[in-house]
């Protein structure tokens, strides 16, 4: 028999997809910090548009990454402290498809669409 007991609907579990995210961006971080594209090595496609977006946005993105990175860990934080998942303005729950999409959510989509659309930013100031 090879059934199984777990069939992973949920693959990861929110601390492993924040973990996980939060690797992917400390590796983005790292390759956009200082190295410059390296030209020795086979580049495929991919990377040829990748890299022409990231000279692009270069500064930008980093601030971003930055930004996300903070984010994801105080998601981690969040998921220690068992409120991870819960809007930080109104306290209802987040649906768990906006923290598949975006594990470092805070805040639910009515209330991140009204401080978007107040101070276009995704993350408002956190309540202390
Ligand atoms: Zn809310």
């Amino acid at each position: 028999m090879r059934h199984r007991g777990k069939s992973n609907r949920m693959a990861r579990s929110p601390l492993q997809r924040v973990q996980a995210e939060r690797q992917a961006l400390l590796d983005r971080l790292k390759s956009a910090d200082g190295t410059p594209p390296a030209e020795t090595r086979p580049i495929e496609a991919m990377e040829v548009v990748q890299q022409s977006v990231t000279k692009r946005v270069h500064a930008a993105s980093r601030q971003v990454l930055a930004a996300r990175l903070r984010a994801l860990q105080h998601a981690e934080e969040r998921i220690r402290q068992g409120t991870y998942g819960l809007c930080e303005i109104c306290g209802d729950p987040i649906p768990p498809r906006r923290l598949e999409a975006v594990p470092e959510a805070r805040v639910c989509v009515p209330c991140a669409e009204e401080a978007e659309a107040r101070r276009h930013t995704f993350f408002p100031t956190v309540p202390r």
